[in-house]
């Protein structure tokens, strides 16, 4: 039997990478659980992957240190011997709501050294491993971006939208580059998915107290985010690159 594809999934204790996690290990993945806090929550997924009869290990690590990133990877290379064949950017954090002229330094260096610094530090080393001018095998990253990349997220978190945002430029310009190289990259944009993110915000009704203003009248969930991020990162989508998916229920 041939080995299982490998895939890290940054930010996969809690929420949309914990549910990525979960689907990709059903699907035959093994699966690199990232966390940066809570040990329990990776450690209690990556348990229940192993129950179902999965592959999956947790590895803590900061994605917006560079560092940390280095030792993720070179954690991943240790465990399998062979090289990964996707890597989920999904890592990312909010901050509380607050207008653009009274953001401090620090909070926008946060906003972008996690969520933008994160992604490319991540994708730098998936691409070193993947890209066959290395003598890799390919592969395929997802960036999780934002539905905030084009509403603007006016009067709640600009920073957070402009860095996904630049998620989506990265997203394009890095799957035209590589493209040639076996590595596909694209981006999910999902909407108002209910997760902690929101109570991590300050807003932890916002799923709540916003679906009105979603088409669809309700907000995601994490399993269907999953269910795109898994489509981006099979072989069943070998013709898409630089690609865009909207999960948001309908609101653009
Ligand atoms: P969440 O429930 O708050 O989970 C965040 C995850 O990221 C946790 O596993 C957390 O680890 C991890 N994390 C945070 N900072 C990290 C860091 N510096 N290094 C490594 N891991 C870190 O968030 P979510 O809602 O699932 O969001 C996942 C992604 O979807 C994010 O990129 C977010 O921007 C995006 N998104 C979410 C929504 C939504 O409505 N939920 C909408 C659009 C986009 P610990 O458990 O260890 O803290």
């Amino acid at each position: 039997m041939p080995a299982s594809p490998i895939a890290l999934i940054t930010g996969a204790s809690r929420g949309i990478g914990a549910a990525t996690a979960r689907l990709a290990a059903a699907r035959g993945w093994a699966v690199a659980v990232n966390y940066q806090q809570r040990r329990d929550a990776a450690d209690a997924l990556v348990q229940d992957i192993h129950s179902a009869g999965g592959e999956a290990i947790a590895i803590q690590g900061d994605v917006g240190d560079e560092a940390q990133v280095l030792e993720l990877f070179a954690a991943v290379d240790r465990h399998w011997g062979r090289p990964l064949s996707a890597l989920v950017n999904n890592a990312g954090v909010v901050d509380k709501p607050c207008r653009v002229e009274d953001m401090s330094a620090v909070r926008l260096e946060r906003m972008f050294r996690i969520n933008v610094l994160g992604s490319f530090y991540c994708a730098r080393e998936a691409v070193r491993r993947m890209s066959t001018l290395r003598g890799g095998a390919g592969g395929s990253i997802v960036n999780v971006s934002s539905g905030a990349a084009l509403l603007g997220a006016a009067n709640q978190y600009v920073d957070y939208a402009a860095a996904k945002g630049a998620m989506d430029v990265m997203t394009r310009g890095l799957a035209k580059e590589v493209a040639g190289e076996g590595i596909r990259v694209n981006a999910v944009r999902p909407g108002l998915i209910d997760t902690d993110i929101h109570a991590s915000g300050g807003l932890p009704h916002r799923v709540r107290d916003l679906q009105h203003l979603v088409p669809m009248q309700r907000g995601g969930t994490a399993e269907e985010v999953a269910a795109a991020i898994l489509w981006l990162m099979s072989p069943e989508s070998s013709y898409t690159t630089a690609s865009f998916t909207e999960v948001s229920g309908g609101r653009l």
